[in-house]
């Protein structure tokens, strides 16, 4: 039985039900779950492991629900700078072709490195290429030893240019494998109970790069398993035109034709939804990950994230690949989140209104969606507050820093309008994964030195 005792903080905030924020909060925590969520003073006083947080502010691990691990090898490539999804894709679809088992264990270790220091303690990754050998296998056991919890998506493509496709038909596999593979991997990988630190969702890449068989059949078997669904949906204006020319449909619609509805599915993007796609994802329990800095990144547009919430659909926050945003901050992707909504109700007239209830969106909501709605998004109940019973994920930022001098009366807000800072503490399952700014699970340096060597080779001249 190992034992940690969190106290004394600033002030802890919980997300639960009731909003609570602590001041002087703490956190008794056995065998990586919370125990008790209180004040210091009412909290037992011996543990294996003591921490004192005066001075910090204790959050919920930040969740983030869509990324691409392997993109952080293909940062800022000149040719991919300054184009738009479809463009930016093509040229960069033959460097990944490149990528080899050793891409993908190195450079899940730094994209998940990157999220423990910006708060996050849960990442679903979406790993859709395969080539040279390369296993979602890989990605696991990396992951498993930086230590953060892991939803590892077996993508896939299927649908190459040939067939009318975006992707070039030389990393398009064949249908009959990806199926098998999958199964493979949810029967080796995949744990249900709470507290999972692996999850296997299946996850054929986007309406132009699998066919809707394919689709079809990986709804089949993900439901013969219970496991989650997950595409990109309605990203841009493009692939609207796309799905309505090749499938007569329009991307949500397509989505029902070929039975991807329902609670255990969402969506990355969904820019480009009427008001009848929005209520529909909200009767089915449709999730949606929002990519607030990717969709600027690539010009994509604004996706209605207010729209959603009023009618019930969960959302949860993803930094998406580091291809399209360049960097995987959690923390700075909850502020994007809050701006862009502005920016959207500035558009729509919205912060035009004479009514004085009407709110831009707050921090705390901006907050949220970075921890419930990217639990709920993930069929987690075990994670995304600080409750008795729940996983002991949480983060610890020193508020006594430049960053926030001057806003300490609102620390919430402060940490979420503020300037995005890399936290101090990273705790996953009770187990530090970053301790006073360090990453202790491995040797950053070392893995920087790996990561930019493997870059290099990927983008040698061919
Ligand atoms: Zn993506």
């Amino acid at each position: 039985m190992a034992t940690l005792l969190v106290k004394n903080t600033h002030t802890l905030i919980t997300m639960d039900d009731h909003q609570r924020e602590i001041p002087g909060g703490g956190l008794f925590v056995r065998d990586g779950y919370i125990e008790q969520v209180g004040k210091s003073s009412e909290l037992p006083t011996s543990a294996d492991e003591i921490v004192d947080l005066e001075g910090n502010i204790v959050l919920p691990g930040l969740i983030n629900t869509h990324h691409h691990f392997y993109q952080t090898l293909t940062r800022a490539v000149p040719a991919a700078q300054d184009a738009n999804l479809f463009t930016w894709l093509k040229t960069l679809y033959p460097i990944w072709a490149r990528l080899n088992p050793e891409d993908i264990f190195v450079s899940t270790q730094t994209a998940l490195a990157e999220l423990a220091h910006s708060g996050c303690t849960t990442a679903s990754d979406h790993l859709y290429l395969f080539p040279n050998g390369s296993r979602l296998d890989d990605e696991i056991s990396a992951a498993k030893i930086i230590g953060m919890r892991l939803q590892a998506s077996r993508g896939s493509m299927s649908l190459g240019e040939s067939q009318g496709g975006l992707p070039p038909d030389s990393i398009v596999d064949d249908e009959e494998a990806i199926l098998k593979d999958s199964q493979r991997l949810i029967q080796r990988y995949h744990d249900p109970k709470p507290g999972a630190f692996v999850q296997i969702v299946l996850a054929p890449c986007s309406p132009f790069s699998v066919t809707g068989e394919l689709m079809k059949q990986s709804a089949v078997l993900a439901r013969e398993y219970g496991v989650y669904l997950h595409t990109h949906l309605a990203e841009t204006e493009d692939e609207e035109s796309f799905c309505l020319q090749k499938f007569g449909h329009r991307p949500v619609g397509y989505m029902k034709a070929v039975n991807w509805v329902g609670e255990d599915v969402w969506f990355a993007h969904s820019v480009y939804v009427n008001n009848e796609e929005i209520k529909s994802f909200a009767q089915h329990g449709c999730g949606v990950a929002h990519c607030p800095s990717s969709n600027m990144r690539l010009a994509s547009g604004i996706a209605p994230i207010r729209d959603y919430l009023a009618a019930g659909v969960k959302v949860g926050l993803g930094v998406d690949g580091s291809a399209s945003n360049d960097g995987s901050h959690m923390l700075g992707e909850v502020r994007q989140a809050m701006l862009l909504a502005r920016v959207r109700d500035g558009i729509t007239g919205f912060s035009l209104s004479k009514d004085t209830n009407r709110k831009l969106m707050t921090a705390r909501e901006a907050l949220k969606l970075a921890t419930r709605g990217g639990a709920s998004v993930l069929g987690r109940s075990d994670i995304g507050s600080l409750e008795n019973g729940k996983c002991a994920d949480f983060i610890a930022i020193n508020l006594n820093r430049l960053e926030y001098a001057g806003g300490l009366q609102d620390p919430v807000a402060v940490v979420i309008f503020g300037q995005p800072v890399n936290v101090d503490h990273t705790v996953v399952g009770g187990k530090f994964v970053v301790k006073n700014g360090q990453l202790v699970t491995m040797d950053e340096r070392e893995l920087v030195r790996r990561h930019n060597q493997c870059a290099r080779r990927l983008l040698a001249d061919r």
